[in-house]
């Protein structure tokens, strides 16, 4: 695969690795789909093997998105009966929602992480559940009710452009994928809890999901136990372990699930390391003065964000929250159903 070209160089040695392949490695086909999210398009691949034909995600159930789907897939020289199966990096409804379409025109099997089922098969028990543990969530964060209410409109929004499908096959760390040997499945929680990366190492391609985005820092979103009575996953703390999980997969090329390719995936992972390590200090100073809500410092440290983005900034805190607290940086204080965090 790779080309390694010797040159003189001001008469020295010189190794200069062709990446020309890197932007096109062998059998990846990228499409963009539209999406109604503030983060801009996703991006879908169709992975030709040569024993099979693998559709990585799909865009969110909209007309627009259905037919930028189609449409592309045919540029790319494929139909809807060439594709085999469907994998989900996670089950974001811009990742996911189109199968309900999809799947009416062909039956194919769906697999995913295990994480992603209750998400994907819109399990009745396990919404009712989420709402109910939200609920209390926004009430110990602070959270006022009109913007509790505004959080469970969007949660209902977000439930329409996602699908209602089975899933096949449980992905976890290793499991062999049906006709792709040269790859493997890599656990990457965080920014969903259900996260699966899949890395080639024969010509260190990556499909990194939303896990990498060159752009735009992932959130750790907030998700509830997937059972009750389970400890709430700790979303940003997992998020940074997968990230140094990464730094050890030699990456010439990750593809996104937004955005462009990534070609120094070290460096990216280096500097979002560094961007957490940061934002920790700056939630520091804020609460040096005085005990807040997450809430209240969602609005301080993210005053021009959307209203419909409070469940969002909310999980960022938490997140943030989780992880100081881990490291013995801060207490709370409960005040009534609320709790107000001090560092310690
Ligand atoms: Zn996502």
């Amino acid at each position: 695969m790779y080309e390694w070209l010797f040159i003189h160089l001001k008469g020295e040695l010189a190794l200069i690795v062709d990446t020309s392949f890197a932007t096109d490695p062998e059998g990846i086909h990228k499409l963009t789909i539209p999406t109604p999210f503030p983060v801009g398009p996703v991006n879908v691949y169709i992975v030709a093997e040569d024993d099979s034909v693998t559709l990585f995600d799909a865009g969110p159930k909209t007309e627009d998105a259905w037919d930028a789907f189609t449409q592309q897939l045919n540029r790319a020289g494929f139909s809807i009966h060439d594709i085999d199966q469907v994998i989900l990096t996670h089950h974001h409804p811009d990742h996911c929602g189109l199968l309900d379409w999809l799947l009416e025109k062909k039956n194919l099997p769906v697999l995913a992480h295990p994480s992603a089922e209750p998400w994907v098969t819109q399990d009745a028990d396990f919404f009712a559940w989420y709402h109910q543990y939200f609920a209390r969530i926004f009430r110990t964060a602070g959270v006022d009710e009109e913007s509790a209410k505004r959080a469970f409109e969007v949660f209902e929004v977000l439930r329409h452009l996602s699908c209602r499908i089975s899933l096949n096959q449980k992905l976890r760390e290793g499991t062999p994928i049906p006709g792709m040997q040269d790859w493997q499945v890599v656990e990457t929680p965080g920014h969903a809890q259900s996260h699966l990366v899949f890395y080639r190492e024969k010509d260190g391609v990556l499909l990194a999901g939303d896990h990498l985005i060159k752009e735009v820092s992932p959130n750790p979103v907030m998700e509830p136990p997937i059972r009750s009575g389970e400890e709430r996953p700790k979303a940003l703390i997992r998020y940074r372990e997968s990230l140094i999980k990464c730094k050890q997969l030699k990456v010439n090329t990750a593809f996104s699930g937004h955005g462009e390719e990534i070609t120094d995936v070290q460096a990216l992972i280096r500097r979002r390391l560094s961007e957490q390590e940061e934002r920790r200090q700056k939630i520091k100073t804020l609460m040096r003065d005085q005990p807040l809500t997450p809430f209240e410092i969602s609005q301080l440290l993210f005053p021009y964000a959307q209203k419909m983005e409070i469940s969002l900034t909310l999980s960022e805190i938490i997140g943030f929250l989780d992880w100081m607290e881990a490291c013995g940086e801060i207490t709370g204080e409960r005040e009534e159903e609320k709790i107000r965090y001090r560092t310690a």
